[in-house]
C-alpha cells in the first residue's frame, strides 16, 4: 500500500520550472530514497509534502487524505515529520527543553516559548522525552545547551524532535550533510534501529550513496525537477540514464 501519492505536481518559481509532473508513490514502511543533483528540485519537492510550498497543480495524499491546503502543524499531526537540511533546533535551550517543542506543538498546534517550563514539569510528557532521548542514546546530554553540541548531536536531537511526535511518515532532507564519516554511520545506525523498531516509513533525500545504498528499499532519481527513474538499490547502481545524469559518468 502506498502511504504516500503524489501525482502529476508542478512547481514554478518565476521563470524557474523547479518541479515538473512529478508522480512518486511511497509503499507504507520502506525507506524510500530521492536523490538527484543540485538544483534537481528535492528539497522543493519536500516542502510540498509539509505544506511549507503549495504546488501550482497536482495532488499530495497521504494515507488517503490530500495533505494540500494543509497548515504545515496539521500536516504534521496528520503523522508527516521531516527534520530540514539544517539543523533547525533552538540553541539557546537544553537538549530537554528542546524535546518539550514538538510535544507541546503536537497537542496545542502552537508553540508558545514561555510555555516550554509549564510543559517541562509535566511528569508524562519529561517521560515520555527522556524515553525517546535514551532511544537515540542522547539521555546522558538532557541538560547540555544545545548550541554547544556537535554536529552530529544535533541532527540526533532533531531526529529525536520529531520521533516523538510519533510520525508515519518521517521525511529527511540531507541528514547526513556536513557530517564526519563516523557520525554518517552513526546516522546509519541510528535509522535502522528507528525502522527496526516502529511502524514507520522514512523518505530520504540524500548526496551519499553509501546512505542510500545502505538504507533505501526504493530509489528515485529526480533530475531538472522530474522523476528520471526508480527501481531497487540494485538496479539503479547500473542504470545508464543514472549514470549519466546523476553519477556524470
Ligand atoms: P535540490 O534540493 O534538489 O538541490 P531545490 O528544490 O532546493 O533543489 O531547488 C530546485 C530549484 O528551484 C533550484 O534551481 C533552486 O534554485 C530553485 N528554488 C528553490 N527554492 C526556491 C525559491 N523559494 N524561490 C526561487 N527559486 C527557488
Ligand atoms: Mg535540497
Amino acid at each position: 500500500m502506498a502511504i504516500l501519492e503524489v501525482k502529476d505536481v508542478n512547481k514554478r518559481f518565476g521563470g524557474l520550472q523547479a518541479l515538473g509532473n512529478v508522480n512518486l508513490s511511497v509503499q507504507d514502511n520502506t525507506v524510500h530514497a530521492i536523490i538527484g543533483p543540485n538544483g534537481a528540485g528535492k528539497s522543493t519537492l519536500l516542502n510540498c509534502l509539509v505544506g511549507k510550498l503549495i504546488p501550482d497543480t497536482g495532488s499530495v495524499m497521504f494515507d488517503g487524505q490530500s495533505v494540500l491546503g494543509r497548515k504545515p502543524y496539521e500536516i504534521c499531526q496528520m503523522g508527516i515529520s521531516r527534520v530540514f537540511q539544517t539543523p533547525e533546533i533552538f540553541g539557546d535551550l537544553t537538549v530537554m527543553e528542546n524535546m518539550m517543542i514538538p510535544l507541546f506543538a503536537k497537542r496545542d498546534g502552537a508553540f508558545r516559548m514561555h510555555a516550554i517550563e509549564a510543559v517541562s514539569s509535566e511528569k508524562g510528557l519529561r517521560e515520555e522525552a527522556e524515553k525517546m532521548l535514551d532511544e537515540v542514546n542522547m539521555l546522558d546530554k538532557r541538560n547540555m545547551h544545545s548550541a554547544s553540541m556537535s554536529r552530529g548531536d544535533k541532527r540526533r536531537l532533531e531526529m529525536a524532535m520529531c520521533l516523538i511526535q510519533k510520525p508515519r511518515l518521517l521525511l529527511l532532507d540531507e541528514p547526513t550533510a556536513g557530517m564526519a564519516r563516523a557520525d554518517t554511520n552513526n546516522t546509519i545506525d541510528l535509522l535502522k534501529e528507528i525502522k527496526a523498531k516502529r511502524d514507520i516509513t522514512i523518505a530520504i533525500i540524500e548526496h551519499d550513496m553509501h546512505v542510500v545504498f545502505s538504507l533505501a528499499d526504493r530509489i528515485t532519481v529526480l533530475a531538472q525537477g522530474t522523476p528520471l527513474v526508480e527501481d531497487t538499490p540494485e538496479n539503479i547502481k547500473g542504470h545508464p540514464k543514472v549514470k549519466e545524469a546523476y553519477l556524470g559518468e
